[in-house]
């Protein structure tokens, strides 16, 4: 079964793919499907001896171009739809130890080149509405695969998270990062880091205590509004973040990437649309998990035991350690 069904009660689509129950579950290096094809092995996803970054379909697709039709009909209560969209994997690096934060300077360019490159290429499709890379990172996210990468999803709407930002700042009459910007670089309080063309804070209000968000001090709708120093500057401060949590509580910190920036879906969103990137940890101590629970999952309220203040000290050390 490939398909979207809409929950009639909450009004939000939900994707099911149960072919994915079949992926390789952290397979070791020799049998890593990312890694580079070499002589006298069987052939990986990547059939070349090396690569910079390489960008191919997922084998486990969640949403693709040409999706089987659904496995039952819509009725008046309840829609159906084929999984239409793109699932692409992006490989940040050919050796499978690194992180992003090992990356040098030029390959962590190179990566938003290509993720730029992607936005415009699958927001071009018409069934793509919006285009969201992201990165999990580690065991406890439910990684499959322990080699740097990402993946990119083209949905066929603009997802809920997305959605909600949007139309806050509509409802506002502004974009709201804009005016985050501006307050988080005056008061410092959860500032983590900057450089000249991105600021990195924890939210004022956050879901999980160690979240930091990646903004542009300038309204950008999208990467491929970014210029040649936006975009270094960009790769500079992920690279940072990812050093930064590792060295945090000196450990591989596991945590999901995703990119918010501008919809495909052919409405004007440029002026509410602000490109930034949420780090989300899971944790809230070196080895206690946030897990979501009652107000989390029944009530969609988050409860935080840690203030954001506090969180962003500690982040603020760990990211200037890691500079
Ligand atoms: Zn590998
Ligand atoms: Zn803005
Ligand atoms: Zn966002």
């Amino acid at each position: 079964v490939t398909e979207r069904r809409l929950d009639p009660l909450t009004d939000e689509w939900r994707t099911f793919a149960t072919h994915r129950q079949d992926r390789t579950f952290l397979p070791t290096v020799e049998h890593c499907p990312l890694c580079p094809t070499v002589a006298g092995r069987p052939p990986t996803e990547v059939p070349v001896p090396a690569f910079e970054v390489a960008v191919f379909d997922n084998r486990f697709p969640s949403f693709s171009a040409t999706p089987p039709a659904p496995s039952l009909e819509s009725t008046d209560l309840y829609s159906v739809a084929p999984a239409m969209g793109a699932s692409e994997v992006v490989v940040f690096s050919d050796q499978h130890d690194k992180t992003f934060g090992d990356l040098d300077p030029e390959r962590a360019r190179l990566v938003i080149d290509v993720w730029a490159e992607r936005y415009a290429e699958l927001g071009a499709r018409p069934e793509v509405d919006y285009v969201f890379m992201f990165e999990n990172r580690g065991e406890a996210i439910g990684v499959t695969l322990s080699h740097p990468h990402g993946q990119i999803y083209g949905y066929p709407e603009v997802p809920p998270a997305a959605r909600r930002e949007l139309e806050a700042a509509r409802r506002a009459g502004r974009c709201l990062s804009c005016a985050v910007v501006e307050v988080e670089q005056t008061d410092r309080l959860r500032l983590v880091a900057t450089n000249a063309s991105f600021v990195a804070h924890v939210p004022f209000a956050p879901r999980f205590p160690y979240e930091v968000h990646v903004v542009s001090r300038e309204h950008r709708a999208s990467l491929v509004d970014l210029d040649d120093d936006e975009r270094d500057d960009l790769a500079a401060i992920l690279a940072l973040a990812a050093r930064g949590y590792d060295r945090l509580w000196d450990s591989a910190l596991p945590y999901v990437m995703s990119m918010h920036q501008r919809p495909t879906d052919g409405v004007d969103w440029d002026d509410v649309s602000h490109l930034h990137v949420e780090f989300t940890p899971i944790h809230r101590g070196p080895t206690k998990l946030k897990y979501l629970a009652g107000s989390e999952i029944g009530a969609g309220s988050f409860i935080n035991d840690i203030s954001p203040e506090v969180s962003a000290a500690a982040l603020r050390r760990a990211f200037e350690e890691g500079a």
